[in-house]
């Protein structure tokens, strides 16, 4: 079933949008917004529980026999003063939706409206999955522990993200690994303090760090097959006094990333070999903690590839296939559990400057590609739904 919202679903759409967008929120603190989304819910009559603090499940069910599909959006802003000088900017200062989220939570509550407006001739379950803190700590997880995906069981699931690299009325779709792995790494290297002018009385951390800095970047280079992904970054490095003192101590953090699950976990052993071989060769000491944060998103190749070609048989939308990014997205727990679908939603337009990467406190969307989004999930739950799209 193909259906293009009508001119009265876009105006809401893009209201939601404006409003969302005035009033972000982060991370499990999306108590306004999660309000909205069970407002709008309630006034179409679709039915919603809460769960996961901020998280709200609706369901639309078709009058027609069909599979359960889940549609995801996530709701959570970011910790940034926006300098866009919109009209609807944030009035929240020092928080921003900067990487689209407020979009992702109007287009479902568009789709929940044109599904829900089409129940009669409709196959099939959706769930609207509206899902808090995809930029930290994490809302996929408790949503799926509370059962999100259990009640009733969902067989296959999709989630539209904005993308700045692709113009609006482009959507892109690609098979397999579309985000990366995001792990945390933390190291302190300890020494022994001493004079600058009497290195040989200490033991310096400060050459030691700079050492394991250049030493980790052979996980990347010599280590991994070039032909697979991986990203080792270190992002801070902090120690010492003054200039001179030899400090005794120096802490660094980084990100370690990957798309294939069995090479993100080497990383532990690789990082402490790599550390801890340096570190002793300097005579100093390391303690390195690595934190798991969120696996790859692997998108199902059936589900992409049938998702493609429904919607390049039946709509007018560009479907293209953009390379994967090293980015991190916390829909990998849904894509873990059923087959699911990462599609990457146009948002460029070089003349109104929607050309700012997400993250940005610049960033902005051509908000001409939020009736594509709409389209693209009443198709996908419509689709996968009826058979149209098999899973
Ligand atoms: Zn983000
Ligand atoms: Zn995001």
């Amino acid at each position: 079933m193909i259906v293009q919202p009508n001119e009265s679903v876009v105006a809401r759409v893009l209201e939601l949008r404006r409003t969302i967008h005035r009033r972000p929120e982060l991370g499990f603190e999306e108590h306004e917004t999660a309000a909205l989304v069970e407002r709008e819910l309630e006034a179409l009559g679709i039915e919603y529980r809460r769960i996961a603090k901020t998280g709200v499940v609706g369901i639309v069910r078709g009058a027609k026999p069909g599979r359960v599909v889940g549609l995801r959006a996530d709701m959570d802003a970011l910790p940034i003063t926006e300098r866009t000088g919109l009209p609807f900017a944030s009035e929240i200062d020092g928080k921003m939706h900067a990487c689209g989220h407020d979009a992702h939570t109007a287009m479902l509550l568009g789709a929940a409206r044109v599904l829900h407006g089409a129940r009669e001739r409709l196959s099939g379950t959706t769930v609207l999955i509206f899902q808090p803190a995809e930029e930290g700590p994490g809302g996929a997880e408790p949503m799926i522990a509370q059962g999100a995906l259990d009640d009733p069981k969902v067989e296959a699931i999709a989630m539209l993200h904005v993308d700045p690299r692709l113009e609006a009325g482009a959507i892109s779709i690609t098979p397999g690994p579309v985000n990366a792995s995001a792990d945390e790494l933390y190291i302190t290297v300890r020494g022994k303090g001493g004079h600058g002018a009497y290195p040989h009385t200490a033991v310096d951390t400060i050459p030691a760090a700079a050492a394991i800095v250049l030493a980790l970047q052979n996980i990347a280079a010599r280590e991994v097959d070039p032909l697979k992904s991986v990203v080792v970054s270190i992002g801070t490095i902090a120690g010492g006094y003054r200039n001179n003192v030899i400090a005794d101590e120096v802490q660094m953090s980084g990100t370690l990333r990957a798309f294939d699950p069995a090479i993100r976990d080497t990383f532990e052993h690789r990082v402490h070999r790599i550390v801890n071989g340096v570190a002793g060769a300097y005579n100093a000491r390391a303690e390195i903690k690595l934190v798991r944060g969120y696996p790859p998103v692997i998108n199902n190749d059936a589900l992409a590839e049938n998702l493609a070609v429904y919607l390049r048989e039946f709509t007018k939308i560009r479907v293209e296939r953009l390379s994967p990014t090293m980015g991190g997205e916390d829909f990998a727990y849904f894509a873990q559990r059923v087959p699911g679908v990462h599609v990457r939603l146009g948002v460029r337009n070089e003349s109104e400057g929607a050309v700012h990467a997400g993250h940005s406190p610049e960033f902005r969307i051509d908000e001409a590609a939020l009736p594509i989004g709409v389209e693209v999930l009443v198709a996908f739950a419509s689709g996968v739904g009826d058979g149209g799209i098999g899973v």
